[in-house]
């Protein structure tokens, strides 16, 4: 079975799944974790996005989850502790908009999902990824509120970061998401939407 949950950046996809996916006994999946571990790829071996697509849309990106823990390996290398970079962030969403990587990232999704009962969260899973997911929600919250959270998350990591940066990040990653002409960031067909502010 699968349970749908898109939205955007900071909307608290990942605290919903991660409880639904509890009760549920369900695996949770989290798609936006598989572009990040091609942006680190790419951040690690110094490459250019542009210059490089074919490359990165041959990487081999697995999924394992470790301790009930989500892992993503492209070419063998674990890059589960810097999915959550600052940097990594704005370059998984440049990531996103090619479609070679976005073939790769699909592919490694339903191989997964054929085995398993997930709740799986992201951008594009219940109106292009899985259009016939059981159960859809899309949560939706304001940009205002959302960068309060990732503030509050970045000052528990000791980042020095102020609002009004967090504020055009968001702004920035939410209008390639919903304009990229491949996928974009919509509300799925026979989705419940739950405002999240
Ligand atoms: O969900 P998260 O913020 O970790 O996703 C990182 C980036 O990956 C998003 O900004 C988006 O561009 C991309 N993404 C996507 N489709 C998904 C999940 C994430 O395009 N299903």
């Amino acid at each position: 079975m699968i349970v749908s949950i898109d939205g955007p950046a900071g909307s608290g996809k990942s605290t919903v799944a991660d409880i639904l996916a509890n009760k549920l006994n369900f695996m949770h999946f989290n798609s936006g974790s598989l572009y990040r571990a091609v942006a680190c790829y790419l951040i690690a071996n110094n490459l250019k996005m542009d210059e490089n697509v074919d490359l990165l849309s041959k990487l081999d990106l697995k999924v394992e989850f470790i301790d009930g823990v989500q892992h993503v390996f492209a070419n063998g290398t674990d890059f589960t502790s810097h999915l959550r970079d600052n940097e990594v962030s704005s370059a998984s969403s440049y990531v996103s908009k090619f479609k070679p990587i976005r073939q790769l990232v699909d592919d490694c999704q339903r191989k997964f999902v054929s085995n398993n009962n997930v709740v799986i969260e992201g951008r594009d899973i219940g109106s292009f990824v899985f259009p016939n997911a059981e159960f859809k929600f899309y949560l939706d919250c304001s940009v205002e509120v959302r960068a309060e959270r990732r503030l509050k998350e970045e000052q528990a990591k000791g980042t020095n970061i102020d609002i009004e940066e967090i504020k055009s990040q968001i702004i920035e990653r939410d209008k390639r998401d919903k304009e990229r002409p491949i996928a974009p960031l919509v509300v799925p067909k026979n989705a419940t939407i739950i405002n999240s502010t």
